[in-house]
């Protein structure tokens, strides 16, 4: 039986470029598993003068500490912008990990993707011609946060500072992080160019995501500030494409605000969606608005006929 090795892909898996002082950019391609509907996976190395801090550690499948150390000698400092799988998948080769308080229960839980590791034997297939007979089913170990982020913290770098900012709306804890230096704004997935998911995360139990909350971190980033009232000047998303030009933040926010309108006006607006090869029915419904694709949840069910009072004044 010829398995799919773990680290197959350890060399040359991540696509790293420098996006200027002392910032990288390590990129992963999810575009194999199109249940997920998500090109890239995007981490970030910030290089300071004493420590370095690496913005989540992605999927799982290449070795992100690997890449990390032929980046710098330094210690580095991982921030998870938040505990969903495809952020912390290389946390436990790391032993400085640090997230919002609310998320860092959701490390020590292991995840196993068996679509992952079925979309990876495919792709081993097309890449070496040869198939892979049986695969080890791709799985996140659990991690341990080492100390917890609150909004506005300073972590210090060594002759450059990160600003922390609690942004939650995709999830509860969710992070973004301002690098005063370049003011470079690293939204991870509060803000990205792509299919933004309103559903949470419907295999870990999450509820959908509230687009109040969501709306009020993107109204928080988009009024942000550095040293000297400067505006950031790029967006560095968890996703797709970047950076960002950070006229991105108004596009969004209306975008956000007309899906809103339309999912209420309308419960059925949109297309039924469903995870590619999920047997089980629709998951949510895509609406696409402003030119961003949203995944929104499914209509709520009736209210049982038996509770004549409940919802009284509702005609
Ligand atoms: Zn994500």
């Amino acid at each position: 039986v010829s398995n799919l090795r773990q680290g197959a892909y350890r060399s040359s898996w991540f696509r790293v470029a420098r996006l200027g002082r002392g910032v990288f950019l390590l990129s992963e391609r999810l575009d194999f598993c199109p249940a997920y509907e998500t090109g890239t996976v995007n981490s970030y190395l910030i290089v300071g003068g004493k420590r370095a801090l690496l913005l989540d550690t992605g999927m799982g499948i290449g070795d992100i500490a690997a890449e990390a150390r032929r980046l710098t000698p330094l210690d580095v400092v991982v921030v998870n912008s938040h505990a969903h799988w495809d952020h912390i998948g290389g946390n436990s080769a790391f032993e400085d990990i640090r997230i919002h308080a609310t998320e860092a229960g959701a490390l020590e839980i292991p995840v196993s993707l068996p679509e992952v590791a079925e979309a990876l034997v495919q792709l081993e297939r097309d890449r070496t011609g040869t198939a892979p007979t049986a695969f080890e089913p791709h799985c996140i170990s659990p991690s341990r946060a080492t100390a917890t982020l609150t909004d506005g913290e300073i972590i210090d770098l060594g002759d450059r500072t990160v600003r922390v900012l609690h942004t939650p709306g995709h999830s509860p804890g969710s992070l973004a992080l301002h690098d005063e230096r370049t003011g470079f704004l690293f939204t991870a997935d509060t803000v990205y160019d792509g299919v933004i998911w309103l559903l949470g995360d419907a295999a870990a139990g999450e509820a959908a995501v509230d687009t109040s909350f969501l709306r009020t971190s993107i109204e928080k980033l988009r009024d942000l500030k550095g040293r000297g009232g400067q505006p950031p000047t790029a967006l560095l998303p968890g996703h797709e494409t970047t950076p960002l030009d950070p006229g991105f933040l108004d596009r969004l926010a209306r975008a956000l605000d007309q899906v809103t309108e339309a999912a209420a006006r309308d419960p059925n607006a949109g297309e039924p969606w469903s995870l590619a090869g999920y047997a089980g029915g629709p998951l949510g419904r895509k609406l696409r608005v402003g030119g961003l694709d949203f995944l929104v949840p499914l209509p709520a069910p009736h209210p049982p006929p038996s509770s004549p009072t409940a919802g009284a004044g509702g005609g």
